[in-house]
């Protein structure tokens, strides 16, 4: 990556702008939301939000894949863990609390489980130990979605290994945050990984039909100023369109193959997401031609009906973009990265795990 992205004279610059922009709307407070665990690394990790107006505000959404994964999904991973099948899967998603504890805690009480980092390692698992049947835990977006379509879509996936999926999609989750009348929004930043395989063409028709803008960014500290001062500018000309500043990754289509492999080997769900709810066409379920290969249709998993967060958690709030972690009377006492209670205090990518590494909204005195 050039190194002109962190350059603090273009970060300077870009400042300037935004103050100078925000200037105009000294009558109203500007909220833009993101979804994206990777951007609220780069604004808390940066101290973005050091940099900005007091009249224009970043907030985070629901962009953490394993804070979304509902509590449910998780203990019919640990259930099938107990009963039978080595579980792999990746290791913030071993972490995350549930009701029946974590994927950790069931392996320390003697389930078979197997932290992998892609879904090549599980493939590598099942085809070297075919005595063993082999489960794995698919989280993620539209981002890793893809590396498990392409191997169902290729038949690479071995008879002792199946699928779990509780894999979400973004664009249905961005319309839940705008339909919220609580939390009114005057812009979106869209996750540039996951831009990269939908396209940003997904988003026009949510800036139309809400009438505000969308823009792609991608990771480093100078692509989220510019989405900033690029929706500011927007919203000073009246615009509400989408608008794609991640160009060097992102294409208004897409990745033709990754699509053409998800199309193939999903079919979309409604699907729930802790703390929020059922999200109608939101999920990604095993399509029926690959039906072999999905552990629901072997096993009849029980399912949970206990609470999706825990007492005195607030996830579902911050990842609804109500509320900063640090309003949580339990962040960083209780709950702690190391500790964790809630799922966003748990992986890389959960807000509040974020806050209390770097620090996130500094001054909490007035909202
Ligand atoms: Fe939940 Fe912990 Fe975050 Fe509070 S600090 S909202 S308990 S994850």
């Amino acid at each position: 990556m050039s190194k002109s992205f962190q350059d603090p004279a273009i970060i300077k610059e870009l400042k300037v702008k935004i103050h100078r922009l925000a200037g105009k709307f000294t009558d109203r407070k500007i909220r833009i939301c993101h979804v994206c665990g990777t951007h609220e690394y780069t604004i808390s990790h940066w101290g973005i939000r050091s940099l900005l107006p007091p009249n224009v505000e970043v907030i985070a959404g629901p962009g953490c894949p394993v804070c979304i994964c509902p509590n449910e999904d998780i203990e019919q991973s640990i259930w099938l863990a107990k009963n039978g099948y080595t579980l792999a899967t990746y290791g913030d998603m071993s972490r995350v609390p549930s009701n029946q504890g974590s994927i950790l805690t069931a392996r320390a009480e003697g389930a078979d489980v197997r932290v992998v980092y892609s879904f090549l390692d599980v493939l590598k698992l099942a085809n070297n130990n075919p005595q063993n049947k082999i489960v794995f835990f698919a989280i993620g977006f539209e981002t890793t979605a893809p590396t498990v379509a392409i191997e169902l879509v290729n038949n690479r996936i071995p008879s002792n290994l199946f699928i779990l999926s509780a894999h979400r999609l973004v664009p249905p989750a961005m319309s839940v945050l705008l339909e919220q009348d609580d939390v009114p929004l005057d812009g979106l930043i869209a996750p540039g990984h996951v831009s990269a395989i939908t396209g940003y063409g997904i988003y026009e028709p949510i800036s139309k039909k809400n009438n505000i803008p969308i823009v792609v960014a991608g990771f480093e500290p100078a692509d989220v100023m510019l989405s900033i001062l690029a929706i500011l500018q927007q919203l000073a000309r009246f615009q509400s369109k989408t608008e794609n500043l991640y160009s060097r990754v992102v294409t208004r289509e897409g990745n033709k193959k990754a699509l053409a492999a998800m199309t193939d080997a999903y079919q979309v769900v409604d699907a729930k997401w802790r703390g929020i709810g059922v999200i109608p066409s939101s999920g990604f379920e095993i399509a029926k031609k690959f039906s072999q290969s999905n552990i629901r249709l072997k096993e009849e998993v029980p399912v949970s009906s206990g609470d999706d967060i825990p007492k005195g958690c607030r996830c579902a709030e911050i990842m609804l973009g109500k509320i900063y972690p640090e309003k949580c009377s339990l962040f960083n006492k209780r709950c702690t990265p190391e500790n964790p209670i809630g799922p966003c205090m748990v992986g890389n990518e959960g807000t509040c795990a974020i806050h209390a590494k770097y620090g996130g909204h500094l001054d909490l005195a007035d909202d």
